[in-house]
């Protein structure tokens, strides 16, 4: 596709940091919220060091965890985030020459996250995938990293069983490419057909924040829920990283309506 690109998003981020600080604001890492009291004349948000941030209102972009962020604000969300990890290979350097821009399937309708893709990425090196495998944590970057509260949380959830129920077989397809590197590479090779195992070595993994409605459909729009004194970004899916000046003027506009008494 010659008229798309990518930025590093590092970076994009660390000049959004300095801006902010730039215009008075305050970014504060390391703090990981536990708790929210959203009382009548304020909310008070407490992290897991017991910390206490007191505002007149918030916004809620926790990606993986803005349901349950949701919940601890009084709300209560209607959909579930379902993990869904996203995993890479890199091509080897002697053979990025195969992949001179972005490549891209068309996507399918009703699963826009599917299909694996080529990027040429900004400082060099070519990424290959993802693909979408059910995460056994919330935050399960590869298939040793388990949390059973949380693998727990989405088994017994309707939504995702009804999902399963319906797409069992694409689920199947996405563990298969996942732990047999040849059906990977098959998938890679509708693209570029003269790729070879040999040419992959394994890269990185994302994890996918996807809500899921009780009726087990995956949300693929913007989700953006409000509870007293706060907004909340349920679902932001891909190309929502791109799209997020525009996402946050839109944000921004409704915060400024929300009530704060
Ligand atoms: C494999 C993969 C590929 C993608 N490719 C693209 C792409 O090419 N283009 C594109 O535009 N988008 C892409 N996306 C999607 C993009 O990453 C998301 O749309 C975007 O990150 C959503 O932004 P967000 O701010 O809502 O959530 P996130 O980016 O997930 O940020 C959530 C933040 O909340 C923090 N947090 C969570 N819980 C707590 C807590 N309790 N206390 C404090 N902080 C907390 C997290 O640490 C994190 O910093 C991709 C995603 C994946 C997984």
């Amino acid at each position: 596709m010659p008229e798309t690109g990518i930025v590093n998003y590092a970076k994009v981020c660390e000049t959004m940091r300095q801006q902010i600080q730039r215009g008075g604001g305050k970014v504060i890492l390391s703090y990981q919220v536990k708790r929210i009291n959203a009382a009548a004349s304020e909310v008070a948000i407490t992290d897991s060091k017991n910390r206490t941030i007191h505002c007149g209102r918030m916004i809620n972009c926790a990606g993986l965890q803005s349901d349950r962020i949701l919940r601890m604000a009084g709300g209560r969300p209607a959909v579930k985030i379902v993990p869904f990890r996203g995993e890479y290979y890199d091509l080897v350097p002697e053979r990025e020459h195969l992949c001179r821009h972005l490549i891209y399937p068309v996507p399918d309708p009703s699963f826009p996250f599917l299909g694996v893709h080529f990027t040429r990425m900004i400082d060099g090196g070519v990424e290959c995938g993802p693909n979408a495998v059910l995460a056994l944590s919330r935050h399960g970057y590869d298939w040793r990293t388990f949390h059973a509260s949380d693998l727990f949380e989405t088994l017994r959830y309707g939504g995702f069983l009804k999902l399963a129920r319906k797409y069992w077989r694409t689920g199947a397809g996405e563990i298969h490419r996942s732990l047999r590197k040849a059906a990977f590479v098959s998938a890679l090779q509708k693209l570029i057909p003269t790729i070879r195992g040999s040419d992959l070595r394994p890269g990185r993994a994302g994890v996918r924040a996807q809500a899921v409605t009780p009726e087990g459909e995956l949300v693929d729009d913007f989700l953006i829920e409000t509870t007293d004194r706060a907004i909340h970004v349920l679902n932001a899916p891909s190309p929502a990283a791109t799209a997020s000046l525009a996402i946050g003027g839109k944000i921004a506009d409704r915060f400024e309506t929300l009530q704060t008494n």
